[in-house]
């Protein structure tokens, strides 16, 4: 089976999020199980340095008058994976990141940038000699990649089943209809059953409504974004397409996110030396300049600054635990507003908080490898996969009951792993962390918690299986 995946984002060429973690690892879990999937990605600035020389190079021409659109291949490093590159000089090579210009605005073409990347997927499934391959399914990932499903729909020509796979609703890659022109599709799209959205055009709702299956991370994220709340204005139309919606559970590449061979870390440590963590903690206390403290409680975040993670209810909800002596390290970046209520949090408290703003690889291992309770307060947290990589590291995660974190975190019983709330409210967190402190304090409770946490496995391997069955049934209907 052959399946070409596409995406915007790949780790470790380009990462903003989750995706490029998903990205990075799945299409590498499948290709062990025989499937032959090969990636897809734009040609940003910087990524040919990051892999193996092209073997192959194709000109696809110039139909978006942008520039000609050729396509790449190579593979990724240190793998035999197989990755297209779409390479045009004035869509890709530019400062900044892929989606925003240095100065953190959305590039003003970014509908003519992700129009031309997915008008060569759909070529790729039509026009097989171009590459000598062609796919039995398009794998589709976010509204970047939506408007594939679009030009297949509006070609009416047959093609592979496409698969839509949302990470996040909320970006839904609307743009306004009077530069619909501009993505060279035909109007007879733009009605409510179509791409049109709110006055607006979106390319995730082609994504969504010209898909043959769309799947998104979490079994209960798939649940919430068919009612107004979580619906992001697409659930109606989600509604109407359920049939044909499914929640698969991301997994973890845990070749990179594993204590006992993490290469970041100060010390390694596995299931049966829980105790070696205490020197990744006081490492990082260290590294923080904060006294090293092996008994104070450790909270963390890790995490893009957004409205999404519900970051503005921690400063007042911690408050109390840093009263009573708890420290809290953050990395993350986004929000300037919330990155100076954070800064100021650390003026307060010196000695027990420390903010990093910016994006750190590196130490965002060792961070999950030296606190103690990871921080997810989400109002909507589609899947969630620091809170999977916490688990691993024995960091216990303190999660709002919502999407991906609801499917993994569990307060009771058994399984318990970490502390679950309900509201996205100061109070409610500010009782949670409070909840956190008193089992912190039990020492062998604790350590229940954290064996529990580092056993579960939500490897990719087990996620694989799940997808062979949605692509054979596709090939099968
Ligand atoms: P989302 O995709 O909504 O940002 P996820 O939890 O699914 O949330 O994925 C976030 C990914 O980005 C994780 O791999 C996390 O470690 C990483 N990440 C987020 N912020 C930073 C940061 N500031 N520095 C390094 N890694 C980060």
């Amino acid at each position: 089976m052959k399946v070409l995946f596409a995406s915007s984002e790949i780790h470790p060429l380009i990462k903003t999020g989750g995706l490029a973690d998903v990205a990075g690892a799945l299409p590498v879990a499948l290709r062990a199980k025989n499937i032959d999937v090969k990636l897809i990605m734009p040609a940003y600035s910087g990524i040919l340095e990051k892999l193996p020389p092209v073997q192959s190079r194709r000109n696809l021409g110039n139909p978006f008058s942008v520039g000609d659109l050729i396509l790449l291949e190579t593979h990724l490093p240190d793998s035999d994976t197989p990755i297209y590159l779409v390479q045009c000089q004035s869509l890709f090579e530019l400062e900044g990141g892929p989606y925003l210009d240095s100065h953190g605005n959305d590039f003003a073409d970014n509908d003519i940038r992700f129009a031309a990347f997915s008008w060569v997927c759909a070529m790729i499934t039509q026009y097989g000699h171009l590459i000598d391959w062609q796919p039995d399914i398009l794998h589709l990932n976010d509204w970047q990649t939506g408007f594939a499903a679009a030009y297949l729909a509006a070609w009416r020509l047959e093609h592979p089943p496409v698969v839509t796979t949302v990470h996040n609703l909320r970006y839904n890659g609307s743009f306004p209809i009077e530069q619909f022109d501009r993505v060279r599709l035909p109007h007879d799209l733009l009605n409510l059953h179509g791409m049109e959205f709110y006055g607006r055009y979106s390319a995730l709702k082609a994504g969504l409504v010209y898909a043959d299956a769309i799947t998104t991370v979490s079994p209960t994220y798939a649940n919430e974004i068919l009612t107004p709340t979580y619906g992001d204005g697409l659930d109606g139309t989600l509604k109407a397409v359920r049939h044909k919606l499914f929640g698969v559970l991301n997994g973890v590449d845990y070749n990179e996110w594993s204590p006992s061979i993490d290469p970041y870390i100060h010390t390694h440590y596995d299931l049966h030396s829980i105790d070696q963590k205490l020197y990744n903690k006081l490492a990082l206390q260290r590294e923080n300049g904060l006294p090293e403290s092996p008994e104070a409680p450790v909270f963390g975040v890790v995490s893009r600054l957004t409205e999404q993670k519900g970051l503005d209810l921690i400063p007042d909800a911690i408050e109390p635990a840093l009263e009573k002596g708890a420290m809290f390290i953050l990395l993350g970046s986004g929000d300037k507003a919330l990155e100076q209520q954070y800064l100021a949090l650390q003026e307060r408290y010196p000695d027990q908080v420390s903010i990093r703003i910016g994006y750190d690889e590196a130490y965002s291992h060792r961070l999950q490898a030296g606190i103690d309770m990871l921080l997810i307060p989400s109002r909507f947290e589609p899947c969630g996969l620091t809170q999977l990589y916490a688990l691993k590291y024995g960091t216990l995660p303190i999660v709002r009951s919502t999407g991906g974190l609801a499917d993994t975190v569990f307060e009771e019983g058994q399984h318990a792993n970490g502390f679950v709330f309900q509201h996205a409210s100061t109070e409610d967190l500010k009782s949670a962390i409070e909840r956190s402190l008193i089992a912190f304090n039990d020492l062998e409770g604790w350590r229940i918690k954290q064996i529990q946490a580092m056993s579960q496995d939500h490897s990719w391997d087990r996620a694989t299986a799940t997808w062979i069955n949605l692509y054979q049934s596709l090939l099968n209907a």
